[in-house]
């Protein structure tokens, strides 16, 4: 099956009522037989049928042996960090996702889960950072917001070289562009807030394990901690992923066109997209997914006008989020990444006037023309 029928076909849970649509069950709690036959459903938090038709679906998207469906991105990543234990140490790539450095730093640390930040595209420098009580590193690929790309084949390959467990945000990318469990990568994790849900509507996280041993870590920490997708929630996502396809094909298009367009405008000084020749991680990019992505980053020429054309935009709307239909604009230093210290910041690259743009499906001259108003 190619992979845009699967997205219409995969994972369907069926209930025998013949329902195309993936039925909504709100029950938080099941009609047990008695105490001895191991019931199916038995409560909400534990398993619910339309998550689970969530969780199998993006399993099966992944290619890894289960998927756990939580109630953001965020409760997604820090109960995948929740499979370690205190005294442990993990390397993070260093210009992860703002708020995975916030939870890292505000929470995690405070119960002795240690970090360091590392480069992820320069392999001596991770190589140098394991430790005896390294258990794992955390990537993102492309990165937030500079669109790094890493390596994953040979991360994968170091990390089992010092037995460490390889943990991929994979948001970017979404499993229509990047498998990272087919490349050696041991958990997938998705903030489906984005374009998983695709209609900036619904917030949700996606956890993929490739192995059962580790996948039982995780639903432990699942049905422990408790932050499940609510039903409802589910079903939006899974109605978002029927049109995953289409919409990622149209809005790298669009992407595409923007970045090389933005090339010839003078206003611009620099823009940061995988799909460029020059970009350093095009060809690895190339050779591990199927498209760069919808999102770029650019700085002007003139800082201040970075500020004044957020406010001027008609169609590309100032958002903190990404990945939906619409355009979204952000300025990373001030919004998602505005929790890193500036020197953190100033080491990756992220400057005071990086504008991110997350591209939509709209017509590709009205965005054109709205960016060229803004500058005026
Ligand atoms: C948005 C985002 C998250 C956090 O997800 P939420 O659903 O907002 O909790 C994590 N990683 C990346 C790359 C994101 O873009």
């Amino acid at each position: 099956m190619r992979k845009n029928t699967m997205l219409i076909h995969r994972g369907q849970y069926h209930d025998g009522t013949g329902s195309v649509s993936v039925p909504i069950y709100h029950s938080s709690t099941y009609k047990l037989k008695n105490l001895d036959t191991e019931p199916r459903y038995e409560y909400s938090r534990t398993g619910n049928p339309t998550r689970e038709a969530l969780e199998v679906m993006m399993a099966e998207l992944e290619e890894g042996s289960r998927g756990f469906a939580f109630s953001s991105g965020m409760a997604a990543i820090s109960s995948v960090f929740m499979i370690f234990k205190a005294g442990d140490h993990i390397l993070v790539t260093k210009d992860v996702y703002g708020g995975t450095y916030r939870a890292l730093k505000e929470v995690f640390e405070g119960f002795n889960l240690q970090v360091t930040y590392v480069d992820c595209t320069n392999l001596k420098e991770v190589e140098e950072a394991i430790q005896t009580n390294t258990r794992g590193i955390y990537i993102e690929s492309p990165t937030n917001p500079l669109l790094k790309i890493v390596d994953l084949k040979k991360i994968s390959l170091l990390a089992k070289e010092n037995n460490l467990i390889t943990i991929i945000d994979n948001t970017f990318m979404t499993p229509y562009l990047q498998k990272p469990l087919t490349l050696g990568m041991d958990i997938v994790i998705h903030s489906a807030t984005k374009y998983i849900g695709g209609h900036s509507d619904v917030l949700g996280g996606i956890v993929i394990v490739k192995d059962e041993t580790l996948s039982n870590r995780v639903y432990t920490v699942q049905k422990s901690i408790g932050a499940v997708l609510s039903p409802h929630d589910c079903w939006l996502l899974l109605r978002g992923l029927k049109t995953l396809g289409v919409r990622m094909d149209r809005q790298q298009e669009n992407t595409e066109k923007l970045a090389q367009w933005l090339l010839t405008r003078q206003e611009v000084k620099r823009v940061h997209y995988p799909g460029f020749k020059d970009h350093p991680g095009h060809q690895i990019c190339l050779d591990q997914a199927a498209g760069f992505g919808a999102v770029i980053c650019f700085d002007l020429h003139q800082e201040s006008l970075a500020y004044s054309m957020i406010s001027k935009l008609k169609y590309i709307t100032l958002g903190a989020s990404l990945g939906g239909v619409e355009s979204l604009i952000s300025i990373p230093a001030k919004m998602s990444h505005s929790f890193m210290p500036p020197e953190e910041k100033q080491a990756v690259g992220i400057t005071d006037g990086l504008i991110r743009l997350s591209v939509g499906i709209e017509d590709i001259e009205d965005l054109k023309e709205d960016l060229i108003a803004s500058w005026q």
